[in-house]
């Protein structure tokens, strides 16, 4: 059931911890961009990589995978590299596109990753769409610097607006074509929901039901802490994409003995949780610091403690 009583106390109510998600990053030294393409290996950043027939151009038809890269003592580290193309494979077999072969894709990512150096990170993009009826599907592997964005969101925090999804979580399990849980190129109504929270004055969007439970962000996982726990938004019923990221962070937090559990909430638990995070491969975690304009507590030891667990 969903909690009715949870309404939010005011901004002017809350105590605010200040900012200290960690001292600021020195900026990183800039990444070239790459490019490959699957059976033809590493092409000019700007090559044109797909025909104007391709069914990913022409209807977001084909799936994808973004990842983060950091450069360390040790070379280039690829963050969470086995549950990304885990869910890669996932998701091409349920949009019945052939199952990527890893050992040919990170054949094809390698190359690319020698561009970060220590101290660097990247953005590296895995898509993959149906081609064209001549020449099959099209693979492309881009390598990209973090956007300064993201930056500012991992130091500042994000202020997010709920937007109803106007799909019934329901609606993934009776209608498996909706492609729930599936993370397709067709990303363009994430992004509308993103340029609405723009118009209105927020950095990011909480989806949430018409009666008021919150889902994920549109490209972020949702996490809030309560009483020590951490917690999160389950998947089961396929409208909720499942993060690379909070696997890696909840692993983390149970091994060093945090209590992690994945339950139904809405807005009014969330405006009294001790903090709110969304979670997702390049940004990592980042404070949600209001929803719906109303201040959130934040936690910046949780937070320093999610992005270690995340980049361990
Ligand atoms: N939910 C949605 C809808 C997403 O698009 C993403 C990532 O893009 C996530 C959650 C977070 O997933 P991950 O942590 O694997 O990046």
């Amino acid at each position: 059931m969903l909690d009715t009583s949870a309404t939010p106390t005011t901004a002017a109510d809350r105590t605010v911890a200040p900012t200290a998600a960690g001292t600021p990053a020195p900026a990183p030294l800039p990444v070239r961009p790459r490019t490959a393409v699957l059976g033809r290996g590493e092409v000019p950043w700007d090559f044109p990589v797909v025909t104007a027939d391709d069914a990913g151009l022409g209807r977001g038809d084909g799936c994808f995978e973004t990842l983060r890269v950091l450069g360390g003592p040790r070379g280039p580290r690829l963050l969470q590299l086995e549950a990304h193309l885990a869910r890669f494979a996932r998701s091409a077999a349920a949009l019945d596109l052939p199952v990527p072969d890893p050992g040919l894709w990170l054949a094809l990512v390698q190359p690319l990753l020698a561009e970060v150096g220590e101290g660097q990170e990247a953005t590296l993009r895995m898509l993959l769409t149906r081609g064209t009826p001549t020449g099959g599907p099209t693979g492309v592997v881009t390598l990209r610097e973090v956007p300064e964005v993201t930056r500012r969101a991992r130091e500042d925090g994000i202020s997010v607006v709920t937007l109803d999804r106007g799909v019934v979580p329901d609606a993934y399990t009776s209608a498996p074509w909706l492609l729930g849980g599936t993370k397709t190129l067709s990303y363009v109504l994430n992004m509308a929901a993103l340029r609405e929270a723009a118009r209105r004055g927020a950095d990011d969007v909480l989806f949430r039901t018409g009666d008021g439970e919150v889902l994920e962000g549109p490209t972020s996982t949702l996490v809030w802490s309560a009483d020590g726990e951490l917690l999160t938004t389950p998947t089961d019923r396929g409208g909720i994409l499942a993060g690379t990221t909070l696997q890696a962070a909840f692993d983390g937090a149970r091994a060093a003995g945090r209590r992690t559990a994945v339950r139904r909430t809405d807005v009014g638990e969330l405006g009294r949780a001790d903090g709110v995070w969304f979670l997702s491969s390049v940004r990592g975690a980042v404070e949600v610091t209001s929803i719906d304009a109303h201040r959130l507590f934040r936690d910046p030891a949780t937070t320093r403690d999610l992005r270690s667990w995340i980049e361990a």
